[in-house]
């Protein structure tokens, strides 16, 4: 077991500012992270309202981040943390590869997609996609779909089709009151949308659905599941959550288990934007 003074789950803005703080106090200090350092950076184009940019692209700030975090000389550990163990004074962080303690655990592991729950994981990648700001330049002049729920995809639509042949909305419920917001002719939008399943043999190929019990479908290249997201909680049981499922914390960033803290878009908070994930990460690396 790898033995460090902090931990923290996730390697995102929050959990790097985290880490910066944690380490600048002496801590011998690690960053779990299962994809890549920077998390959700990666997938925002364009930021105006980070403190002394006017404007930058997420991959730029992931980029300094990653060279601040390795300059001050924080481990960077590439590894899907599965389960945790914080019943004693040394926490637990079990991953996939190898298991990880340390008396201080920052938890910084952001926000998850909400999934369709159909066949769409053996299509990902090869045409469903969660982010149309990140993906719609794979498909342009191509027709695509938009799964949404109570309007949810209109935004993602939007940023669709700029690029795209076509954008088809299929919302679960009936979406005629945002009629006004999908007013293009290049956007179709289809309501009442049930058991939306993908097909196509390795490709997307089209999407199969019921409207009032009939069946349908339609020919499309990709389909991309615009249906908000949830905090990343299901390895915390043991913390105390609000009733929307995201952590519950002090003034700093300590949640209802002493020596674990919580940052960024996960924690129970108003906002959630870059510099409050600065802010919080800032907060529990001082006090870890
Ligand atoms: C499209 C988009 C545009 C945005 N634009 C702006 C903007 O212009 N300005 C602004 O201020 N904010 C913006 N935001 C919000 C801002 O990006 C977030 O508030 C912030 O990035 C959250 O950081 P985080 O560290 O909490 O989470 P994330 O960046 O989500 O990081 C969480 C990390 O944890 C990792 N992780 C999760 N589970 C595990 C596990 N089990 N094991 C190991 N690693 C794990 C993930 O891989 C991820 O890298 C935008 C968000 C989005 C989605």
């Amino acid at each position: 077991m790898r033995e460090f003074d902090v931990l923290v789950l996730g390697g995102g803005v929050g959990g790097m500012m985290s880490a910066i703080y944690a380490k600048r106090r002496g801590k011998n200090v690690a960053i779990v992270e299962e994809m890549m350092l920077g998390g959700v950076l990666w997938s925002i184009e364009k930021i105006e309202n980070f403190p002394s940019y006017a404007e930058v692209s997420g991959a730029t700030l992931a980029e300094n981040f990653i060279k601040q975090i390795k300059h001050l000389g924080v481990v960077s550990i590439s590894d899907e943390i599965v389960d945790v163990d914080f019943s004693a004074e040394n926490k637990i962080l079990v991953g996939k590869k190898e298991s990880y303690t340390a008396k201080g655990v920052i938890i910084a592991s952001g926000l998850s997609y909400n999934k369709l729950g159909s066949n769409e994981d053996d299509f990902l990648g090869r045409g469903v996609s969660y982010c149309a700001v990140c993906d719609a330049n794979f498909y342009k002049d191509k027709d695509v779909a938009v799964a949404s729920r109570k309007g949810s995809g209109i935004k993602g639509a939007l940023d669709l089709v700029g690029v795209c042949k076509s954008v088809t909305i299929l919302d679960s419920e009936d979406l005629s009151v945002y009629a006004k917001h999908t007013k293009n002719e290049k956007i179709k939008v289809i309501s009442n949308v049930k058991d939306l399943k993908v097909t196509g043999k390795n490709l997307v190929e089209g999407v199969t659905f019921k409207v009032e019990g009939k069946e349908e479908k339609i020919k499309t290249s990709a389909l991309f599941v615009e249906l908000g997201k949830k905090p990343n909680t299901m390895l915390f049981k043991d913390l105390k959550l609000d009733e929307n499922g995201y952590i519950l914390t002090d003034e700093y960033m300590e949640t209802s288990i002493k020596g674990v803290f919580a940052v960024g878009d996960i924690r129970a908070g108003k906002l959630k934007q870059l510099v409050c994930a600065c802010s919080d990460g800032a907060i529990a690396g001082q006090n870890a």
